[in-house]
């Protein structure tokens, strides 16, 4: 056991610097990997006066900025009365949409805000693809028109895509259809909470590894003018190979509860949405102020109160445990049912996919990013040097200290 462990942080150490807000659970679409199952309105949505006494407890709690999302947050009436709150209090907007919801008042209004991003979920280069995952015929088309008129309007869009084995192989497709085109692409990997997806479509370790070597090759690749491209905040930290890849350049744990809440609906407050379990809900904003639930002395403690021996077995051992705090807890719980024991960190990932397979180094991993570089051409050639040649296993094991 590694008995290295981090000091308990203080409430008043954890600044609020984001939000990210379920506007309502009802949406139009029926994806499959839809992370909260979303499709009729969540019991007891937060009326419009609650939604909007909600922006200004955030405000007084310090929060920086407000995400909101769904299900389809353009499905409320009172969007733009709730989101304009969220602005003249001062307090950075972001909107996540799927993007087929569209009036030439949603553009309007949206110009007004001057939102932070305009974030629109595309998970594959092609209508049939696209429309197969999101379970609405059309929905492909919708979305285009939606990033076309957002760029015509001078609107900072990005591109979300939720990655699974269903779209793997299309990731150099899509990435051909963005570059160039002034979006901001951020993929992620798609996680088991959601009922309707079928678990066997999750991606095992080297397809979830592979997409991080997507990421970076693609980085080198492309220009951040040509292709803004970044990995989600959760995807390949403590890599000792891909240093290029997620939104963050240092990866410091789970911020659940440290930088960033999630607000359910119905007003439930836990630290992150993607942890889709009752037992995380701090408190109901209904019952209590953004800022008692967020200074609460016992809040959030599986991030703040994190020790190393909290850790589970993938991570115990581990020389990062004590600033990594074992990783995502929502890849943690649903790979292993128990928190702080990522079984997918590139760390570990490296030293199990690598290490293990120095009998017959690289066959099984070179033979699946190959399947990927074929999709899209090129784009692994300057990472040849680490993954292509007996120079790159050697390289490897000296960077991975094997
Ligand atoms: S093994 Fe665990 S503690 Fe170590 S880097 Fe990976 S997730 Fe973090
Ligand atoms: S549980 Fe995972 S996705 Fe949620 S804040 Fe923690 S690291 Fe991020």
């Amino acid at each position: 056991m590694n008995s290295a462990s981090a000091l308990p942080l203080q409430p008043s150490a954890c600044r609020l610097a984001c939000c990210v807000w379920e506007f309502t659970l009802r949406c139009n679409l029926n994806c499959m990997h839809c992370g909260s199952s979303a499709g009729s309105a969540r019991a007891g949505e937060l009326s419009t006066e609650e939604a909007l006494k909600l922006c200004d407890d955030l405000k007084k709690a310090g929060c920086l900025g407000v995400a909101l999302m769904g299900g389809e947050p353009f499905l409320r009436g009172d969007f733009f009365e709730v989101a304009s709150c969220v602005r003249e209090l001062g307090m950075e907007l972001s909107v996540i949409t799927n993007g087929t919801v569209q009036s030439g008042e949603i553009f309007e209004n949206l110009k007004k805000l001057k939102p932070r991003a305009v974030a629109v979920s595309i998970d594959a280069s092609t209508a049939a693809l696209h429309d197969k995952i999101r379970g609405v015929p059309g929905a492909f088309d919708k979305s285009q028109a939606f990033i076309d008129r957002c760029l015509r309007e001078g609107l900072p869009v990005s591109v979300i895509t939720a990655v699974h084995k269903f779209n793997l192989k299309d990731l150099a497709a899509i990435r051909n259809s963005l570059k160039g085109r002034k979006i901001a692409w951020q993929v992620q990997t798609v996680g088991g909470e959601g009922r309707r997806f079928p678990k066997e479509m999750l991606l095992d370790e080297e397809e979830f590894y592979s997409v991080g070597v997507f990421i970076e090759a693609s980085r080198r690749t492309h220009s951040s003018e040509e292709l803004p491209l970044i990995g989600a905040h959760d995807l390949g930290y403590n890599s000792g190979v891909l240093k290029n890849i997620s939104l963050y350049e240092k990866w410091e744990g789970c911020q659940a509860g440290v930088s960033v809440l999630g607000i359910r609906s119905n007003g439930d407050a836990l630290g992150c949405l993607a942890l889709n379990d009752d037992r995380f809900i701090e408190g109901n904003v209904r019952r209590k102020s953004v800022l008692q639930l967020w200074n609460g002395p016992a809040a959030f403690s599986y991030t703040r109160n994190f020790n190393g021996a909290q850790a589970g077995e993938n991570c115990s051992s581990c020389a990062h445990v004590a600033a990594c705090k074992g990783g995502c807890n929502e890849m943690s719980l649903m790979k292993t049912g128990v928190m702080h024991n990522d079984p997918y960190c590139f760390y570990r990932l490296e030293h199990k996919l690598f290490a293990e397979k120095l009998q017959n180094p690289f066959k099984r991993l070179w033979f699946r990013l190959n399947g990927l570089a074929h999709a899209g051409g090129g784009a692994f050639e300057k990472l040849g040097r680490i993954f292509g040649a007996n120079r790159g296993l050697h390289e490897t094991k000296h960077r991975l200290r094997l």
